[in-house]
């Protein structure tokens, strides 16, 4: 079913039409710093959804307010398949809440927690999604700058979807402010310079790394470590597990501190390692 009544044309962002009241509140899915997250079905429709429902007040305390703007302008206008939905926003005197795609999988981190590290197919498989997703997004001059685990989902299909866009800035100019967690923070970012699209690629290579030998790259115990790691880009690739050829080629075609020389988008989807394992689907759950 698609989502009706939450897309008709009209209803949807028109924040004042919606309410708590339209929703049946079911169990608690998540917690995140600002609010919690509901299984919730809209009434009138039995749309399955996620609510976020956010307390204005912990927004004032972290003055987290711009960040949420930019998640809710941003995410509220992307339509992906890997790209998880904001349907619709309101909010009343204490809260603010998000409507948005239900992810019924597990969170990827948690994933790799318990698999330790993936499979070349279905690494290539999120790989491929994740490359789709961001093409996707810098076509719509999004950057996302925060990709890792702990913010991509996965749907009951086992989808990839790319979530949280509270750090993404919607931007053609090139960029200074510091953000993003620092394993996966490229070399333009970790040295404060000017950075643009070509982050996200960088970060393609560390996840597409930490997928297959379960640890990002350049991880360390200091941060300073990981920092010079970066710079230098120390790339190491351990004997065990085994990994092939082409998926090491892929990842040093990305992990390239010159951020005009990274892979390109297009050039992932069309490497011998996403082409020879990728399931074109995006679906992982039958994958060992
Ligand atoms: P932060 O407050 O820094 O954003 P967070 O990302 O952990 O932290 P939330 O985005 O509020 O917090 O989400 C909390 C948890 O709820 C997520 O880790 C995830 O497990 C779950 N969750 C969030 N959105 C969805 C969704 N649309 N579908 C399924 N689960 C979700
Ligand atoms: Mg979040």
């Amino acid at each position: 079913m698609a989502a009706p009544s939450l897309s008709q044309e009209g209803r949807e962002n028109q924040r004042e039409e919606w309410s708590l009241e339209d929703f049946e509140i079911g169990k608690l899915i998540g917690a995140g710093k600002f609010g919690k997250v509901y299984l919730a079905r809209e009434k009138e429709s039995g749309f399955i959804v996620a609510l976020k429902i956010i307390f204005k007040e912990k927004l004032d305390k972290y003055q987290y307010h711009n960040h949420l703007r930019r998640e809710i302008e941003i995410q509220g206008s992307l339509e992906h398949p890997n790209v998880l939905r904001l349907y619709a926003w309101f909010h009343d005197e204490t809260r603010i809440c998000l409507v948005l795609e239900y992810a019924a999988g597990r969170e990827l981190y948690k994933l790799l927690q318990d698999l330790k590290c993936f499979s070349e197919k279905r690494a290539s498989t999120y790989i491929a999604s994740l490359t789709k997703a961001l093409a996707y997004l810098h076509e719509k001059q999004v950057i996302h700058r925060d990709i890792k685990p702990e913010n991509l989902l996965l749907d009951s299909e086992g989808r990839l979807k790319i979530a949280d866009f509270g750090w993404a800035v919607q931007s053609s100019a090139k960029r200074h402010t510091m953000c993003g967690t620092i394993d996966y923070l490229a070399p333009e970012m970790v040295e404060k310079k000017a950075h643009d699209y070509a982050v996200d690629n960088w970060t393609l290579g560390v996840l597409c790394y930490e997928f297959l030998y379960g640890v990002p790259p350049f991880e360390e115990e200091d941060q300073g470590n990981t920092f010079r790691r970066i710079m230098k880009v120390d790339l190491k690739f351990p004997a065990t597990p085994y990994i092939s050829t082409e998926a090491k080629d892929l990842i040093s075609k990305l992990l390239v501190k010159d951020s005009s020389q990274r892979l390109s988008l297009q050039k992932i989807l069309e490497h011998p390692w996403i082409l020879k394992h990728a399931d074109p689907s995006g679906s992982c759950n039958a994958m060992v």
